[in-house]
């Protein structure tokens, strides 16, 4: 395709969360963002990090607010023209595990969202998680966010039935095939390398989740050994649905051990 026929560079008003900034250069700053309307997008914000740019006070990790994107489609690489800040999230900065919890929403959220298509419900999913792991527990936050997060995408699997045979997997624990997509019952049992064991208690905890509504996100009470467990086998989900397999996830996976004790 030639240059003449690139798409015209188009302004773009929309919601947007920050996930990730870069030093680009002396001065300026990329961006890759949630936004409301395209998914994640990079954007590079020119001058932001001289100090009395306009951007002054906007931008911050996981900072919410009102983006103007001079679209780019033919270079990947928007333009940041400008940026409202309504919400910094900065209760997140005053714990280790609130902040992991954040920084690994933040990266699912984004992997979950290729550019390009409008992502209302996972942009207002993660600007929910994320305002509840300010106060909320996070071992409560996170597997609802984890399981919606699944659902929006299309990637919750059914964990009612045997994805080998169909059977209903209603009693004792069960294993979970990465090969099938499914939970494997005792007599499909997936004894490969590719596949979890999970308990009956987390499935119960995760289907219980599945049935309630957003009013539910942090208010359940869970044991922290229960939370984990489910947290852990979603984030496997997760991972092998995106491809993504991060540093946030690694310092979750450490800050949980550590509770567990
Ligand atoms: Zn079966």
């Amino acid at each position: 395709m030639s240059a003449r026929d690139d798409p015209p560079p188009t302004y773009s008003k929309t919601d947007a969360i920050i996930l990730r900034t870069y030093d680009y250069s002396e001065t300026s700053l990329v961006l890759s963002m949630l936004a409301r309307e395209h998914g994640r997008v990079q954007a590079l914000a020119k001058g932001a990090r001289r100090p009395k740019s306009t951007f002054e006070g906007q931008i911050d990790l996981l900072a919410e607010g009102q983006a103007v994107l001079l679209m780019r489609p033919a270079t990947g690489l928007h333009l940041l023209t400008e940026f409202y800040c309504r919400e910094r999230h900065l209760p997140l900065r005053g714990s280790l595990d609130r902040a992991c919890a954040a920084g690994y929403a933040a990266d699912a959220a984004g992997a979950a969202s290729p550019e390009g298509t409008p992502q209302h419900e996972i942009h207002d999913l993660l600007s929910q998680t994320l305002s509840a792991l300010e106060s909320a527990d996070v071992l409560a936050v996170l597997p609802f966010f984890q399981l919606q997060l699944l659902r929006h995408s299309g990637y919750l699997p059914n964990l009612e039935s045997c994805a080998a045979c169909g059977a209903r997997i209603d009693a004792g624990d069960a294993r979970y095939s990465f090969a099938r997509r499914g939970l494997t019952c005792p007599d499909c049992r997936d004894e490969g390398p590719h596949a979890v064991d999970v308990s009956r208690a987390a499935i119960a905890l995760i289907l219980g989740l599945a049935r309630s509504g957003p009013a539910a996100l942090g208010r359940t009470h869970v044991a922290p050994p229960l939370a984990s467990e489910a947290i852990l086998f979603l984030a496997r989900l997760i991972a092998a649905s995106f491809e993504h397999e991060t540093r946030a996830l690694r310092s979750l996976l450490s800050v949980l051990r550590k509770r567990r004790r």
